[in-house]
């Protein structure tokens, strides 16, 4: 054992924990948990405890064998939404290996691994930062089996009283007593629409960092009666949830996006980065936003991009280079906006990473700034100036990832694979569909 596992066992034992959690992700970002008691830890820390991995969505019937949780000490807390005295509770998360040890090819937070182990072969430390956005709703559907928001302010608008005010508090104070600092929290435009930003991380941490806010923020929820939900679009007419993400690479203490006087202080490497996520954009997207719904978020208006294009300080592009602060020069840094707040976010930070890298790797060269809001140029004027739109639908997503060879690399041919296949069939249950949008307008219509 290390000097980390003995520090989990050790403070289990001062702060009487009676039950460990094991936390780890299916391919399509949903936390799975299992319990250990204790005594087991030691045995987990050297030998894994063993799962049917093919029970797990994603982990499919490709093993005959046992699937083994390798609990990763290094993130270890107490759960504060559960247990009180002598009933503590803890958690880690575990890094998912086959019995011969080797990483299991269905696990997430594995290629996310993989992709950060490229990034250091390069010597690049990849930090990200989220704005998670998400609803709060009453626990029961109105009539027509609508959510109803909890209230009706908007943005950054504050509540006296407000539920969304001491929700956020109490979530915050979740999240701090876990080890995860929050920037800023605010109202976000829709009602009940919040957002909590987290510090930056490195993105592995940062990835287990958004799982662990999901549950808080769930949990929070929960006690203040009332749901949370991460659902990229909830309500028709009024902005979605995104997960924009403030991205910059290091090597070792100095950040590799910044360089004096060049333009908005962005460095070459920095340059390519963007290029190389704006190239890869379409073919990535099924992974940054991946269900039916993402794509009403990206097409439905409310400040979420629908074109592949950067800008500076413009939040109608994909990619927004915030304004430079000359006194946080190792906080310079680019926006991608595309995210949504119901990613798997190993797999989403996983192809971003890929992308820029290539985009280093290649040299690519980052096309004009898109100087105009986007939104309000006409198809001809975005075709003139070359930009995209980004897909559709799921469907157009999954044709782009199709064809992708640096998603296939990323995310490992298992993992590409299942994703396709599911993704396919998700498509093809919506397509089956009769909304009451066709109710609505072609019942009676001739
Ligand atoms: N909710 C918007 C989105 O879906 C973003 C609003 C903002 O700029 O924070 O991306
Ligand atoms: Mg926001
Ligand atoms: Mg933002």
């Amino acid at each position: 054992m290390d000097r980390q596992q003995e520090f989990v066992l050790r403070t289990i034992e001062e702060r009487d924990i009676r039950f460990m959690r094991l936390w780890f992700t299916d391919v399509q970002g949903s936390l799975k948990s299992v319990g250990v008691a204790p005594a087991e830890l030691e045995n987990a820390f050297t030998e894994g405890i063993g799962f049917d991995g093919s029970a797990i969505e994603g982990f499919a019937r490709v093993y005959e064998a046992d699937t083994l949780a390798m609990p990763d000490a290094a993130t270890f807390q107490v759960v504060p939404w559960r247990g009180g005295e002598g009933a503590g509770i803890g958690r880690m998360f575990c890094d998912i290996t086959l019995p011969d040890g080797t990483p299991s090819p269905a696990d997430p937070r594995q290629v996310l691994r993989r992709a950060l182990q490229k990034a250091d072969e390069r010597g690049f430390t990849f930090y990200t930062h989220p704005e998670i956005e998400f609803f709060l709703f009453e626990r029961d559907l109105d009539g027509e089996g609508r959510p109803v928001p909890i209230d009706n302010a908007g943005y950054f608008d504050h509540l006296a009283q407000g539920d969304g005010h001491d929700f956020r508090r109490a979530a915050i104070d979740m999240l701090e007593s876990m080890g995860i600092p929050v920037e800023f929290s605010h109202h976000e435009g829709a009602p009940g629409q919040n957002e909590i930003d987290l510090r930056y991380a490195d993105a592995l941490s940062t990835a287990d960092n958004i799982m662990t806010f999901r549950a808080i923020v769930r949990e929070v929820a929960l006690s203040q009666d009332a749901f949370a939900s991460f659902m990229p679009k909830p309500l028709a007419g009024h902005p979605g949830s995104g997960m924009h993400t403030h991205i910059s690479l290091f090597e070792g203490d100095r950040n590799a996006f910044h360089e004096p006087g060049a333009e908005y202080q962005l460095s070459i490497t920095g340059r390519r980065f963007v290029a190389g996520v704006l190239h890869h954009a379409r073919e990535i997207s099924a992974i940054t936003n991946q269900w039916v719904n993402s794509y009403k978020r990206l097409w439905g208006g409310g400040e979420a991009p629908a074109h592949v294009c950067w800008g500076h300080n413009n939040r109608s592009a994909m990619v927004r280079i915030p304004m430079y602060k000359p006194t946080k020069v190792q906080s310079s840094r680019i926006e991608l906006r595309t995210l949504d707040s119901a990613c798997n976010p190993y797999l989403a930070y996983a192809v971003v990473l890929a992308a820029g890298l290539k985009g280093i790797e290649e040299e690519y060269e980052l096309p004009a700034e898109a100087e105009d809001d986007v939104w309000s140029l006409t198809d001809g004027e975005r075709r003139a100036l070359g930009i995209q739109p980004l897909p559709a639908s799921l469907h157009e997503a999954i044709s782009a990832m199709e064809e992708s060879e640096l998603v296939a690399e990323t995310l490992g041919e298992h993992v590409f694979d299942y994703f396709l296949r599911n993704k396919r069939q998700e498509w093809s249950d919506y397509r089956a569909q009769v909304t009451p949008f066709e109710i609505d307008r072609y019942l009676r219509q001739l």
